[in-house]
């Protein structure tokens, strides 16, 4: 189409370099979300706020990782300390415990309200599925629920219903549990059950006439980094699954660092049982974490499955242990360039500024659309929001249907045109890093883009 074609001129080399790509590796992208059409821009560069293509295109970063760059590219005291760690204790990674290890440990359990305890994973997608074990055999129960719309890592258990087909998904207030993939197992499709975001009275219907198989309930606080929960949904949630004996699970991966220093659980003003992170903890480098209550916790056993351990107060309630391990669990890289991260959130300002960064931005694309008469809201929480391109109230994933995602596509396409680089149709995170200058350029390249896609 007339979109592609431009995009095309600017990105010929990315376009030849992506044709080599699709002999090497499958669909040429290492990661199914690093694909888009006609083909990924390949870039070769960064700096703060800024990408750079392989065809010498400047990009205003607004994708940053999905989110893991909180301070944007190359912040100079992240890569400090990260040298600073190699260089001090002569190694990459020692491979037996560390002082870090617990450094980082009590940093979380004084941001976390629901964190007495921590265990490291090396990625998000390990830390959901580490939580979804342990709460298993925390209450002896075999299923789980998760959200229709809720993304906790591309594995057999979760990977359902995340982006359903709209004939496949059924009844809104009882959906469907629906594979994403070919080789899931169907014994997950029948032991993860589907809830409908931000409807509690469905919800609970659901919960009640499930509550002897339902080990946990695994949500993200705000689904998609930018459809957050009510605020009484959540509670009312909290309160539900206490009274049942369900496990809750915040998975905070996306919105841990994000929605504040103690994520989403301290804006809300709830404990989960189990806190999920992942992205802004590593500082760019790959780690997840789980952390939760010390009566959940202590069921990591270092004898894995063998040990049986007392749950509670009772010498009734004991349970198998919990077999947990991982070559580069608690690098010690990672955690330096993590903990060097957070440090510089934890700075007088740092996140109030980054908030109203992103709530100037929110405003003035607001007033924009609104000039050209684009019906248009921003939506989400903290640093993350996303552009929806129609006026109808968004509380869960089958709401998306209302905007207009087509136009959107369009303007994002002008939008890599001139300089901005968000994926098609995805949100916007913001860094420490982008300016108020950068801010007024996103604004000027929108006002540019509105204005061709309109023509
Ligand atoms: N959970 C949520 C909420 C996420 O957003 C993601 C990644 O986008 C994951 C889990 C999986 O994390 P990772 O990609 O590090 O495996």
């Amino acid at each position: 189409s007339e979109d592609f074609h431009s995009f095309a001129e600017q990105t010929k080399r990315s376009a030849e370099q992506y044709t080599k790509a699709r002999e090497l590796i499958p669909g040429g992208v290492t990661a199914n979300i690093k694909y888009m059409e006609p083909h990924p821009i390949i870039m070769r560069r960064a700096e703060g706020s800024k990408l750079y293509d392989i065809d010498h295109n400047e990009y205003m970063d607004y994708l940053l990782s999905y989110g893991a760059l909180i301070h944007g590219h190359g912040h100079p005291e992240v890569y400090e300390a990260v040298m600073k760690q190699m260089k001090s204790s002569g190694t990459t990674i020692f491979g037996t415990p560390h002082e870090l290890e617990m450094v980082m440990a009590e940093k979380l359990i004084s941001l976390y309200p629901g964190i007495e305890m921590v265990r490291y994973t090396n990625s998000g997608l390990e830390a959901t599925l580490l939580a979804l074990r342990t709460a298993r055999a925390y209450t002896g129960k075999p299923k789980i629920a998760k959200f229709e719309g809720h993304y906790h890592g591309g594995y057999d258990q979760v990977l359902l219903s995340v982006n359903p087909e709209h004939e496949k998904s059924g009844d809104a207030a009882q959906p469907n549990s629906v594979p994403e993939s070919h080789g899931l197992p169907e014994y997950y499709q029948k032991n993860t059950i589907m809830l409908p975001f931000n409807d509690f009275p469905s919800t609970e219907k659901i919960l009640r006439t499930c509550k002897e198989d339902i080990s946990a309930i695994i949500m993200e606080p705000v689904q998609g980094g930018f459809i957050p929960a009510e605020k009484e949904f959540i509670k009312q949630l909290r309160t539900l699954t206490e009274e049942l004996g369900i496990v809750l699970i915040l998975d905070e991966v996306k919105t841990g660092f994000r929605l504040s220093l103690g994520g989403a659980q301290e804006v809300y003003g709830i404990e989960p049982d189990i806190t999920a992170l992942g992205k802004v903890l590593g500082g760019g480098f790959p780690i997840g974490a789980i952390g939760g209550k010390k009566e959940i916790m202590n069921l990591l056993s270092p004898h894995g499955g063998r040990d049986i351990m007392t749950v509670g107060e009772e010498d009734s309630q004991k349970r198998e242990a919990v077999f947990h391990s991982g070559t580069y669990n608690g690098h010690p890289t990672v955690l330096a360039a993590g903990l060097s991260t957070i440090e510089l959130l934890e700075r007088d300002g740092v996140i109030g500024e980054l908030f109203s960064k992103t709530h100037a931005l929110r405003d003035r694309l607001e007033e924009l659309y609104g000039q050209y008469g684009i019906p248009m809201q921003t939506i989400g929480k903290g640093s993350i929001f996303n552009i929806i391109l129609s006026k109808a109230s968004i509380k869960n994933y089958r709401d998306m249907e209302q905007a207009d995602l087509g136009l959107r596509k369009a303007i994002d396409y002008e939008l890599l045109k001139n300089g901005v680089y968000t994926k098609p149709l995805n949100r916007y995170s913001l860094s420490t890093a982008h300016t108020e200058e950068d801010i007024s350029r996103t604004i000027r390249a929108h006002e540019q883009a509105i204005k061709t896609v309109l023509k």
